[in-house]
């Protein structure tokens, strides 16, 4: 192999990278608010998405700690709770070869969407937080900046 084929093959390392997005209580400004941030595109893409409904809030906020391997025993956790908002989250990972653009030969991106149990079909907020969680699986982290 020349040299050149050598840095080719490096620069083609292919890196695996995962999002981890939350969803907060997400404020629109005006008719659609403002233009969705898309670090990446699968809109054109298929994705495997799983999703895991959660019956109990103690048991999705132990879900978000442990994507993130931040151990927090139940009292620890209850007291981020009254801190925090956590509705839902999306763990993305797909491949890149510069670290950020989605390379079109990769193997599909796989999303895992974690959200609470919709639980008929006027439980508006939720069917909400699993469409803006899906979402993050086309276009990563979509927030627009300061948006939350
Ligand atoms: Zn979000």
């Amino acid at each position: 192999m020349s040299g050149t084929k050598i840095l080719i093959g490096i620069g083609a390392l292919i890196l695996g990278i995962v999002l981890i997005t939350t969803a907060l209580n997400y404020l629109e400004n005006g008719s659609y608010g403002r233009d969705l941030a898309t670090p990446v595109d699968f809109s054109e893409s298929s994705i495997d998405i799983k999703i895991t409904f959660y019956e109990d809030r103690l048991e999705l906020v132990r879900a978000y700690h442990d994507s993130m391997n931040n151990e927090k025993t139940d009292s620890e956790l209850r007291e981020w709770i009254r801190n925090h908002d956590l509705r839902g989250f999306a763990n993305l990972q797909y491949n890149t070869i510069s670290g950020t653009e989605p390379h079109p030969t990769n193997a599909a991106p796989s999303c895992h969407v974690h959200v609470m149990r919709v639980r008929g079909q006027n439980d508006t907020d939720r069917k909400r937080t699993l469409g803006h969680e899906i979402l993050h699986c086309v276009h990563g982290e979509w927030h627009p900046e300061s948006s939350h």
